[in-house]
């Protein structure tokens, strides 16, 4: 039996939309981490993914049964500039395989060399960089947050040139699917409508198959898919909120169709609360600033919704155009409110708040809670964290981190006032509300500073750090004294200076 079962419907379905490309050989595998829960997850077996063999499977030398490895074409707008050539640079899709639930998710290689729309490139990762995203990708998922996950990670052997020599890894990648904002706006700027349409009915069979078929009017297919992605997106950008989690470069070849979580390049987690927070390099405008990302994710739709218009009305036809220009703009419009609903769903569960409420009260609520953290640069984590002790009955903890405790204290009173109201709808122990407030703020989260030693010592060669990271992201929930080291924010001044980068 082979190892993956593959299917590859995008080969087989979607020819003109890839290149047929070979992973580059590698000198010296050397598998640096598998995810046997994951593995288990897709149904994989083998020895052949295990050891040596793994090893070379996973840096790309040996390909696996069934897999017909192609770089998939894609445009995007980078920091609002278009590029209408993008595409795999450094990954390549493997194929696909139907988990154990009948999901099918994509296997995919990050930095597995050169491809045909690598421009100036390598096509090559580093070690760092691909362990990064099996630590945040792994959290995130912990988190409950929709992500692209990490298969394995091997080393090649090489070194890849960056600054600095650095040695050179690939990325084992499993995705709902690879399909981009980015893919759609690439047969756009072709013009190819009928390869836009093909792409549509792809994505349309594999994320929302509920409106195959769906014939409410003439633009209700498109205009449906448009919404369905902009609320998977609204969901997704509220959970990242509701962590401190900033993606850091959400162009729209990296915002999927899919809604989850790609691309964990310059990602960061916040740690004083400040609606500002920038730390890629590279983002000099703050243009994917913390609190700037359902306005980003707005303006990607937006792309989005560009490519579509086509397939609905004929662009000779003013009335049909001005008609789905008028759908397509509630939907963008809709965007800012649903993502702010799902938002501050997430923070009544922060706040112990289970009855549904006014939400114009609750928002005043948290808004008052943020502005404390933020003016007082407390912890976003930790506050929202030792906030279940003050539900029940310790408040200590949380008001050692402010500076001005009776802006505390006048603060809590609200919130106590509000628990009480909240209480008498829907009857709730304090501990109870307390363990409730636990299972949705996080005590472990991959704080920078953790990551950045971690990473360094796994390109040193010494992975024993990176395990135990990981092992402390995969419950970031427990209240596991064992983990303290791991919920302690970084010294103001290093997250100050902190910055990531771009393509790394
Ligand atoms: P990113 O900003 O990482 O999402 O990448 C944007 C584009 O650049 C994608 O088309 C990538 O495949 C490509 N790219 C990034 N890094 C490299 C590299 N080292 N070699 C070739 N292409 C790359
Ligand atoms: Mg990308």
């Amino acid at each position: 039996m082979p190892a993956f079962r593959f299917d590859n419907t995008y080969a087989r379905e979607l020819s003109g939309f890839y290149t047929p490309w070979p992973p580059a050989q590698v000198p010296a595998p050397q598998l640096l981490y598998f995810n046997e829960a994951l593995a288990e997850e897709l149904g994989l077996a083998g020895a052949e993914l295990q050891g040596a063999a793994g090893a070379q499977l996973f840096a790309g030398n040996v390909l696996p049964e069934g897999a017909e490895p192609i770089a998939q074409v894609y445009a995007g707008h980078q920091f609002g500039g278009f590029s209408p050539r993008l595409g795999d640079g450094r990954a390549l899709l493997l194929g696909e395989v139907v988990d154990t639930q009948g999901r099918r998710r994509d296997i995919a290689f990050k930095g597995s060399g050169r491809t045909p729309y690598s421009r100036g490139g390598d096509g090559k990762a580093a070690v760092g960089p691909m362990l990064r995203e099996v630590l945040i990708g792994e959290a995130m998922h912990a988190l409950g947050i929709p992500t692209t996950r990490a298969l394995a990670v091997a080393a090649t052997g090489e070194r890849v040139r960056r600054e600095q020599p650095l040695p050179g890894a690939v990325l084992t990648r499993v995705a709902a699917s690879h399909l981009r904002v980015g893919t759609f706006q690439f047969f756009l700027a072709e013009g190819d409508l009928p390869k836009l349409r093909q792409l549509l009915d792809y994505a349309i069979a594999r994320h929302d198959p509920a409106l195959i078929g769906r014939s409410d009017g003439e633009t209700g297919r498109e205009m449906a898919f448009l919404r369905a992605v902009a609320q998977r997106q609204a969901r997704l950008i509220a959970q990242w909120m509701n962590v401190g989690f900033i993606h850091g470069v959400m162009n729209t070849d990296n915002m999927t169709i899919s809604g989850e979580t790609i691309d964990y390049g310059p990602c960061a987690f916040m740690e004083a609360y400040d609606p500002a927070t920038v730390f890629s390099s590279i983002d000099h405008g703050g243009r994917y600033a913390y609190g700037n990302q359902p306005g980003i994710a707005r303006w990607n739709l937006a792309r989005l919704a560009e490519t579509l218009l086509p397939l609905v009305a004929d662009e000779n036809d003013e009335a049909a155009v001005q008609r789905v220009v008028a759908e397509a703009t509630a939907v963008i419009d809709g965007f800012p409110l649903w993502c702010a609903q799902a938002l501050l769903q997430g923070q009544r569960a922060k706040l112990g708040l289970q009855a549904t409420a006014d939400d114009e009260e609750d928002g005043r609520l948290v808004d008052a809670w943020l502005a404390l953290l933020h003016t007082q640069a407390v912890d976003f984590t930790l506050a929202w964290r030792l906030l279940a002790d003050a539900a029940e009955g310790r408040p200590e903890p949380l008001r050692d981190q402010f500076r001005d405790r009776a802006a505390l204290d006048a603060w809590l009173q609200h919130w106590q006032a509000r628990v009480a109201q909240d209480d008498a709808a829907a009857p709730m122990k304090p501990a109870e509300r307390a363990a409730a407030m636990r299972r949705v703020s996080p005590w472990v989260i991959p704080r920078n500073h953790q990551v950045e030693t971690a990473l360094a010592a796994a390109t040193a060669g010494d992975l024993a750090p990176f395990h135990a990271l990981l092992a402390a992201l995969q419950r970031p929930f427990d209240s596991d004294p064992a983990l303290a080291a791991y919920a302690v924010p970084a010294p103001a001044a290093e997250t100050a200076a902190y910055q990531t980068f771009c393509g790394t």
